[in-house]
């Protein structure tokens, strides 16, 4: 039988009153039989999350030993949540329990990780479904990477012959064998995982909006809805800071290819998301399918005559970022030209002097020069590299809305266009590109 897994983030399980709606999510189709939940997030804006009371808890452990203060406002929240639930849980024992582990253990991924853990328990009792700890499936390895393989089989083997089951987000097992958890937001991961783990036909992500937005909305009033959209074309818009999901849940459900839906927990009707693999992709007919962008970056600038010519000019250069522990995001390069663009903020410090008198000493270049202040956009879809003029209408867009370019890269996948333009231009260039293809 086919399976769906369902991950259901913070707001989703922000109050009882919500969890009933996951509830009627469920009980609608019976293929939905695995779920993954969050921490209570935010019930209103100015509200706390409760991964974030949990981390004041860590710091009042250990900073006096006791958390009872700190405590209160995660115990509140529970005690109402269960209460407009209306279910038979005696949630206090499973609170006070909780406390004394905070207490005892001082572990900032233990406190952390306790949001998802109570989420669980609640929510597994609420649909009569069996509670898995991720802290006994979901595994780390010594480098505090996923261990894939080891999580996947006991996953399939901790669900064999069990119709429904709730499994917390967030956090795993250790090499030491504690509990450690992903970054901010990482139950997306946790239910990417669940999904390879029972090679799922649909990896179903219940968030608050319904689906990704063509652009910011922030920037543009009410973008476009995209409907589909490609793993790669999402890799590419949410490492510029689309984020609607953990850029790092892609990675388990890809490779497989298991497709994502991005749900909306409020208006389960909309259709959202879909995040396809390659092969299922059927382009939307728009050349562009997304524009994104990120601020604050610094550009290196290096120009030497003959420098395609000298071999090994590159590698040398690479190696003295590569010394200071600093990476690179893009490489732009000419003939006797070559940039390297970097988030301004790792070059803080002293590093940026080390920076340039290493790329002095290594390759002697005629010039060298530091432009601080960039944005970068990135303009992606996979009709881009098919449709010829793309490149002619995005440059027109940007030039008519007397816009100066300052880097330009086309990623080698040919399905992004980044330029680089100065941080007070970020808004109006991301309006202009919107306009030329969207409107
Ligand atoms: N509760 C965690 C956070 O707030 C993880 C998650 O929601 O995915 O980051």
């Amino acid at each position: 039988m086919t399976v769906k897994v369902c991950k259901f983030g913070g707001t989703s399980m922000a109050d009882g009153n919500v969890i009933k709606n996951v509830k009627k999510i469920i009980d609608a189709d019976k293929q939905r039989r695995f779920i993954i939940v969050s921490a209570p997030g935010k019930r209103y804006s100015g509200d706390v999350k409760v991964t974030d009371l949990l981390l004041k808890c860590h710091n009042e452990a250990i900073s006096h030993g006791d958390v009872k203060t700190a405590f209160s406002a995660v115990r509140a929240r529970f005690v109402s949540l269960v209460k407009e639930l209306n279910i038979k849980f005696d949630i206090n024992s499973v609170l006070d329990e909780t406390e004394a582990l905070i207490e005892s253990e001082q572990s900032e991924d233990f406190t952390a990780s306790r949001g998802e853990y109570l989420s669980a328990r609640i929510t597994s009792a609420v649909l009569g479904a069996k509670f898995i700890d991720a802290k006994d499936v979901i595994f780390f390895d010594k480098n505090g990477a996923l261990d894939g393989e080891k999580s996947y089989k006991a996953i399939a083997e901790a669900l064999k012959g069990v119709e429904c089951a709730v499994f917390p987000g967030f956090y795993g097992c250790g090499i030491d064998g504690k509990v450690k958890t992903f970054s901010r937001g990482g139950s997306d991961i946790s239910g990417a995982i669940v999904a390879r783990a029972v090679n799922a036909s649909l990896y179903e992500n219940w968030t608050d909006v319904s689906g990704f937005l063509a652009c910011d909305p922030r920037i543009v009033d009410s973008p476009k809805r995209i409907k589909t959209i490609s793993y790669k074309e999402l890799r590419e818009l949410s490492y510029m800071g689309a984020n609607v999901l953990h850029a790092d849940s892609i990675f388990p459900v890809r490779s497989a290819n298991i497709p994502i839906q991005i749900k909306n927990t409020f208006r389960p009707e909309d259709e959202g998301t879909s995040i396809l693999p390659i092969l299922r992709y059927k382009p939307s007919g728009s050349v562009v399918t997304g524009v994104a962008g990120k601020k604050n970056f610094s550009v290196i600038f290096i120009e030497k005559s003959l420098m395609n010519s000298e071999i090994g000019f590159m590698g040398k250069v690479l190696d003295v970022v590569a010394k200071e522990g600093i990476s690179v995001e893009h490489i732009p390069s000419g003939i006797d030209t070559m940039s390297l663009v970097i988030e301004s903020e790792r070059l803080g410090g002293e590093k940026l002097e080390k920076v340039l008198n290493g790329i002095k000493q290594a390759v002697k270049p005629d010039t060298l020069r530091v432009i601080e202040n960039i944005a970068l956009i990135a303009t992606v879809g996979h009709g881009m590299s098919s449709s010829v003029g793309t490149s002619a209408r995005l440059f027109g867009a940007i030039a008519s809305a007397d816009i100066n370019v300052k880097v330009i890269d086309q990623g080698s996948s040919e399905i992004n266009i980044i330029v680089g333009v100065s941080n007070d231009d970020y808004e109006k260039c991301i309006k202009a590109i919107y306009k030329e293809f969207f409107n």
